[in-house]
Formats: structure tokens, C-alpha cells, sequence
């Protein structure tokens, strides 16, 4: 018999308890204190409340829970002695074939982080679609945690143990995720297209971009949309509803990455669409509006140092002087462009008109930690946070380090260091901000001479910009009472800023209540990143929605991880947004 979320919803709590005890190795207590929670709307609700229950138990118990798993390719593995989860998890992993030398690093592993935190490492091992990590990966994700610090990596733990039993809840509910999966091989399809060979580098008008493209058409082609590629290379896919001359919402987001980067950013947000519009489609279900779905050509920059292209193109603001940029070798966007087969003298033309355009709204990993340490797959965007940055320039004198008093230096590094701990102190007191000086430089600087210059950057970011533009007045006067009183000169030169972008409220509002409706908690929070949104803002209404980044958050880098589950909730909501819409 298929156990149902219905019969879950409706058993008595010991039938509960017995039914999901396989979920959480020897811890029925965790499915106990769930079954008082039904009933669950959805089964994502469901997995909520269960890992709502690890996150809220005592820190004995958590211990507990991590301890009753079994070490990977351990002594338990060996003689036989696990539950029969974990040894289908670990034998679908290769754990059992290990070779004698992985065994052997495994094992030191096992013993140095057992020494290290006192509690087993736990890796969720087996991938969303049977293809989990291989035992390379593994080894890799195990010496990567083993230098983290004790808390952060309960946390971790406790987190892979919550994706562990989800897996095994899909498997007990013979759950098929209707969009995740698909979200999932697709992204590793073109996640193989790259312009090096051993890493993810997608950058505008390569052979690896283009047959990126091609492949986005003909998935949007499938889907039942009509499709083109414009000028500047933007994949726009066109679901039309059955109303002749309705507006058009747009969706979408950009296939292009950085040197090095990770599948899902900017690709998911084209690829969930596409899985989304596939579904109507073959229910037959319109939309009472055009869908339109872009895969923006360029957003990171990487080659030309120019970004949005594809988005600004969108919204009629493409810089035409753009096209004599060239390349690091030398190729014009102009030549670029017109050897991919595209007339730039239709770049113009790819401008849409506001009053024919509903809203955007944007589909997105976080690329950020924090969905994962609250414990919820999405969260809703209220602002895409504008950025102003410096270069800040301090004069010293250089003198002799042996021979100078510590009381007559003008050690223009000093007052640096000063400068830093200021940028963080004051963007750390409010929710929305950040602060960042990510150069910093000590211009022919030697070890026994007082640094007589510094030059550091600075990145101020907030949600909204009264906010960012607080701080900065307050960095700024800062740095200049640091350099009075220590008697170095000051110069500070603007090189950027970008005004924040708030999401529509009346957007917002209907990607909560389609998160809602899912059963999972709505969460608001600002994005510290730029998207495409950003630019299509200066258009029209735009809105966000984020997915969970796995591996601590981290993105722009081949670890950026997703899950499919997390995909699956995404284009739930997603989906649910679409039919329950309502113009302004
Ligand atoms: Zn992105």
C-alpha cells in the first residue's frame, strides 16, 4: 500500500510516528512531536515541520540525532550493522566500492572530525535523481568541512540530516517532483557546455553560449511557445494566452555565468518557466495573459566588462557605443555579434513598450546563506539593493620602521585599518546593509618602511538607498576625523552607483500568498546581488523569488548547489502565482 499525505493527515499519531520512523535514524521523537503539528497542506509542509522540530530541539538532542548516524565507509558500513536506509544510501553513493586508498583518506577523515566536533561527519550522499555525488566529491566536501567551525558544522549536519530524511519521505511517498527533476537535468545538460574544458564558463556570443541558446529555444519550442532569438541574443519564448492582444507578464533571467561559475545561477530562472509552461501545455490550460519567457544573453560581464546587455537591450537603453568595446583578444561585440549571425542594426528594435508589459518577475537562487539557515526552500524579494562604490586613497609618510616613534607616524595603513573596522562596525547595525572593502593595498610598500599610501575600495549596499546613502555619509566623515587627527591626506573618488530597486508591492504580495498556499512559511528578504530585474525595473513592476542555495550559500563558483526539491517548491509557487494572477 502507497502511504498517502491523507492517510498521514488522518492516522492516529502512534500510526504516524511508526509509519516515518525510518525518516530519522533511532529519533522517533522527531516524527512525535511533527504528528501534533497536522494536518499538513502539502507535503513540503510536512518535510517544514519535521525539520522545524530538529531546529528547535535541545542541543542534547540534536547531538543525539547526529550521533545515531552511522560514519560514512565506516566500521559500521564495513561489518554490515547499519539500518537498512543507510545502506542503500551509502552502497548508491559507491561507498562500498571504495578503493583501499579512499578508504584509507575516509577514514582519517572520519577520525580527525570525530576528534574535531565529537559527533559523526553526516553528507547527504545520495543526489535528488539516483546521480548523487561521487566519491571524489565526497572526499573533497568532507576536507572542506573538516576546517569549519564546531557550530557552524552542527548546523550543517543537522541540515544534510533534514535533506537525508527527505529523500526518504520522497521514496516512502513515492513522491514523482513534477518540475524538479526536470529543472535539474536540464541545468546539468547545459551545465556541460562550457568555454573551458574543465570548468563552467558561459560568456556572451562563445560557441558555448550560442549552442546554449539553441538548446533554450527548442526546450521552449517543446513547451508549446513561439520562439526567437533577438539581436542581441536573448532566447524569448512566447506562451500566448487565448485572449488576441492581451499584455504580456514577463519572466526570465540569464544563461550567461561568470569564469567558473555554478549551474543554477541565472539558469533556473528560465528553465522553471519552461518546465512550468510545458505542464500547461499539455493540460491545455492558457493563461488570460501572454507569458513571455527570456533568457537574457548577458548579465555577469565577463567578456566585455559590460553587463545587462540582454536586459537593457529589453528595456531600450542598450548602449550602442558597446559594440566597438572589444575582447581581451580583440573582438569587437560588433564582429562578435555579426559572426553569430546577429543584424545589430536591430538592436533597437528589441526594445519592448511598457504599456504592452504587465510586470517582471524574476525566479532566482539566493546566492546567499541565508534561506539555509532559516530552514525554508524560497523566499520573497523586497528590494534588490542598490550599490555605491569608492576608491579611497590615503597619503602617509613613508619613514623608517626602526627609527620612528611610534607617537610621529603617519602610517596611512594604521588609519586604513581604522577606515575597515568602521565599514563593518556601521554596516553591521542595520538588517538590510553591507560594507565591504574588498581591495586593499599598500602601494611599493616594504617590511621596515612606515606605509607612507594606502588605496582601499569600498562597497556600500542596502535595500533602500536613504539606508546605503546614511552610511556612506558616515564612512565618508569618519575616514575624514581617522585622517585629521592622524595627519594623512584624504582622497575619495565615486566609481559607481546604482539606485536599489524595490519590488512592486502588489507583486510581493502574490508571491507570498502562492508560498503560503504552499504550505511553507513566507520569509521577505533583500537581495544583496544585482539580477536582471534590476534593469527591468526602469521599466515596469518588477518582483523576485529566491530558491535555497545549498553548500553554505556559496555561488559564482562550481559548488553552487540546489536541490530538486527546492526546485520543486519554487515552481509550485511559481506556478500557483501564474494562475491566481491579478493585474494592477
Ligand atoms: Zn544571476
Amino acid at each position: 500500500m502507497t502511504i498517502t499525505l491523507d492517510h498521514l493527515n488522518r492516522c492516529g499519531a502512534e500510526d504516524f510516528t511508526q509509519l516515518l520512523h525510518g525518516l530519522y535514524e533511532h529519533s522517533p521523537w522527531i516524527p512525535e512531536r511533527a504528528a501534533a503539528q497536522r494536518p499538513f497542506a502539502t507535503i513540503a509542509a510536512l518535510k517544514q515541520s519535521l525539520q522545524g522540530v530538529v531546529r528547535r530541539a535541545t542541543e542534547d538532542e540534536q547531538l543525539g540525532l547526529v550521533r545515531a548516524h552511522p560514519e560514512l565507509a565506516g566500521k559500521a558500513a564495513l561489518a554490515g550493522e547499519l539500518t537498512a536506509e543507510s545502506t542503500g544510501e551509502q552502497a548508491q553513493a559507491g561507498l562500498t566500492h571504495c578503493s583501499a586508498d579512499e578508504l584509507a583518506t575516509l577514514h582519517k577523515l572520519n577520525a580527525d572530525y570525530n576528534a574535531k566536533f565529537g559527533f559523526p561527519f553526516i553528507l547527504a550522499v545520495k543526489g535528488p535523481t539516483g546521480n548523487g555525488l561521487s566519491r571524489q566529491e565526497i572526499i573533497a566536501a568532507f576536507s572542506r568541512r573538516l576546517r569549519s567551525q564546531r557550530d557552524d558544522e552542527l548546523a550543517e549536519c543537522l541540515r544534510q540530516i533534514g535533506r537525508i530524511a527527505e529523500m526518504r519521505l520522497n521514496q516512502l511517498l513515492q513522491v514523482e517532483l513534477q518540475f524538479g527533476a526536470t529543472i535539474m537535468e536540464w541545468s546539468e545538460a547545459i551545465g556541460a557546455w562550457s568555454d573551458d574544458a574543465d570548468n563552467l564558463t558561459c560568456a556572451y556570443m562563445t560557441d558555448a553560449h550560442r549552442k546554449t541558446a539553441a538548446q533554450l529555444a527548442a526546450w521552449m519550442k517543446e513547451a508549446g511557445m513561439e520562439v526567437a532569438i533577438d539581436p542581441v541574443g536573448n532566447v524569448v519564448g512566447r506562451y500566448k494566452s487565448n485572449k488576441p492582444g492581451a499584455k504580456a507578464l514577463l519572466t526570465g533571467s540569464h544563461y550567461d555565468t561568470v569564469r567558473n561559475g555554478g549551474k543554477y545561477d541565472g539558469r533556473e530562472g528560465i528553465l522553471l518557466p519552461i518546465a512550468v509552461v510545458k505542464h500547461l501545455n499539455q493540460r491545455g490550460e492558457r493563461l488570460p495573459f501572454d507569458l513571455e519567457i527570456i533568457g537574457f544573453s548577458e548579465e555577469e560581464g565577463v567578456r566585455y566588462q559590460s553587463t545587462f546587455l540582454g536586459s537593457n537591450a529589453v528595456i531600450g537603453k542598450f548602449d550602442m557605443a558597446l559594440l566597438d568595446k572589444a575582447d581581451a583578444q580583440g573582438i569587437t561585440m560588433r564582429e562578435a555579434l555579426t559572426a553569430a549571425g546577429h543584424d545589430v542594426s536591430k538592436i533597437a528594435a528589441v526594445a519592448r513598450k511598457p504599456e504592452d508589459v504587465l510586470a517582471f518577475v524574476e525566479v532566482h537562487i539566493e546566492q546567499g546563506p541565508v534561506l539555509l539557515g532559516k530552514g525554508l526552500p524560497t523566499g520573497v524579494v523586497t528590494s534588490i539593493a542598490g550599490s555605491c562604490r569608492y576608491q579611497v586613497e590615503l597619503t602617509g609618510l613613508a619613514s623608517h620602521a626602526g627609527t620612528t616613534p611610534m607617537i610621529m607616524r603617519k602610517d596611512a595603513a594604521a588609519a586604513a585599518a581604522e577606515i575597515v573596522l568602521y565599514v563593518e562596525d556601521r554596516c553591521g547595525r542595520e538588517r538590510s546593509l553591507v560594507g565591504t572593502v574588498g581591495q586593499l593595498q599598500v602601494p611599493d610598500g616594504s617590511v621596515n618602511v612606515i606605509p607612507g599610501a594606502c588605496k582601499l575600495s569600498l562597497d556600500i549596499r542596502a535595500a533602500d538607498d536613504a539606508t546605503r546613502d546614511a552610511a556612506v555619509t558616515d564612512i565618508l566623515n569618519q575616514a575624514e576625523a581617522v585622517c585629521a587627527r592622524r595627519q594623512i591626506g584624504l582622497k575619495v573618488t565615486k566609481i559607481m552607483q546604482a539606485p536599489a530597486a524595490p519590488c512592486a508591492p502588489w507583486l510581493v504580495k502574490q508571491l507570498a500568498a502562492a508560498t503560503e498556499r504552499a504550505g511553507i512559511e513566507v520569509f521577505e528578504l533583500p537581495s544583496g546581488a544585482g539580477h536582471d530585474a534590476m534593469a527591468l525595473a526602469r521599466m515596469t513592476d518588477v518582483a523576485m523569488l529566491f530558491t535555497r542555495c545549498g553548500n553554505g550559500g556559496i555561488s559564482h563558483n562550481p559548488l553552487e548547489t540546489m536541490t530538486a526539491d527546492d526546485a520543486e517548491v519554487s515552481a509550485q509557487i511559481f506556478l500557483d502565482f501564474l494562475r491566481q494572477f491579478q493585474t494592477k
